[in-house]
């Protein structure tokens, strides 16, 4: 009996099972974005932790700068 998930990256419907080393994750791309390593899949960011919340979106207006 396969349980499937949906991928906490991307949404995708994924086996959840002995057979996916990368569960519940649907491949090892997924995650490793999950795991904020995708830096070494061939993109680079300076080590700076705001850059994941602009990827999430919805910041209201320039709260980004009331930061100190
Ligand atoms: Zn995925």
């Amino acid at each position: 009996m396969a349980t499937h998930v949906s991928c906490p990256t991307c949404k995708k419907s994924t086996v959840y099972s002995k057979e996916n080393p990368y569960r519940p994750f649907c491949s090892k791309r997924c995650k490793l974005i999950d795991l904020g390593e995708w830096a070494s899949e061939g993109h680079r960011i300076a080590g700076k932790p705001a850059d994941e919340e602009l990827l999430s979106g919805d910041l209201p207006g320039n709260q980004d700068q009331s930061r100190e």
